[in-house]
């Protein structure tokens, strides 16, 4: 089995992380954590682009819809359909329209643990309910209700692989495997070697 330190993940900074001037900001969050940066690149995604990734998942409707309808229920009001698939359709339209509207950052991060950590940096997918500390808990303020009244996706700044599974399927959905670049940074050392060693002088 490979080492943890190899563990990849993808990050998407999305087009309001871009037009809130926070790439800076969130790319250092993780970065001081002590992951690698191996990939990046700006780019406008097609809708094609968008679809394809969400749908990567063959199961990813159905939890999308499910979530979607139970949280439509939990605060009293009637969701747009009671089939998650129809529910989820409508959401991959409005998240097609989201990003697609912009440039967004695409980015791979390696290091141990990184689909995990990631995922607790960055927080809960609403930033209304994210937690403090997290990147989508102390930098904006949307909502499921203002979202959903407003016929659109939730504006959260991040995509983020959900899963080490998530992220095996979705770093080559954005990414040619030359544009993934293999290298050392000095601090790994201290990461990761199994005794730390000349230190002293
Ligand atoms: P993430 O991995 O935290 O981004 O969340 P998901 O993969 O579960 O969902 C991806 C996107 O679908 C989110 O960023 C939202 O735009 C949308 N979405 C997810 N769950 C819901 C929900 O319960 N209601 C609505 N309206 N949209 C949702
Ligand atoms: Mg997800």
């Amino acid at each position: 089995m490979a080492h943890p330190k190899t563990e990849q993940t993808l990050v998407i900074v999305k087009p309001d992380g871009i037009q809130r001037a926070l790439i800076g900001e969130i790319i250092g969050r993780y970065e001081r954590l002590g992951l690698k940066l191996v990939a990046l690149k700006m780019l406008v995604p097609t809708e094609a682009m968008i679809e394809g990734h969400y749908l990567l998942d063959p199961n990813w409707k159905k939890n999308v819809g499910t979530k979607a309808i139970e949280s439509y229920t939990k605060k009293g009001e009637k969701p747009p359909s009671s089939d998650p698939i129809e529910v989820a359709n409508l959401v991959v339209e409005r998240l097609k329209r989201y990003m697609t509207s912009g440039p967004v950052i695409a980015m791979v991060w390696e290091g141990a643990h990184a689909v995990e950590l990631v995922r607790k940096i960055t927080g809960g997918t609403e930033p209304r309910s994210a937690s403090i500390g997290t990147i989508r808990g102390d930098f904006v303020v949307d909502s499921y209700q203002m979202a959903d009244s407003d016929n659109r996706a939730i504006r959260n700044l991040i995509h983020a692989s959900g899963s080490v599974a998530e992220a095996t399927m979705e770093i080559p959905h954005w990414f040619a495997s030359g544009e993934i670049t293999n290298y050392r940074v000095p601090h790994e050392a201290t990461l990761y070697d199994s005794d730390i060693k000349s230190i002293l002088g």
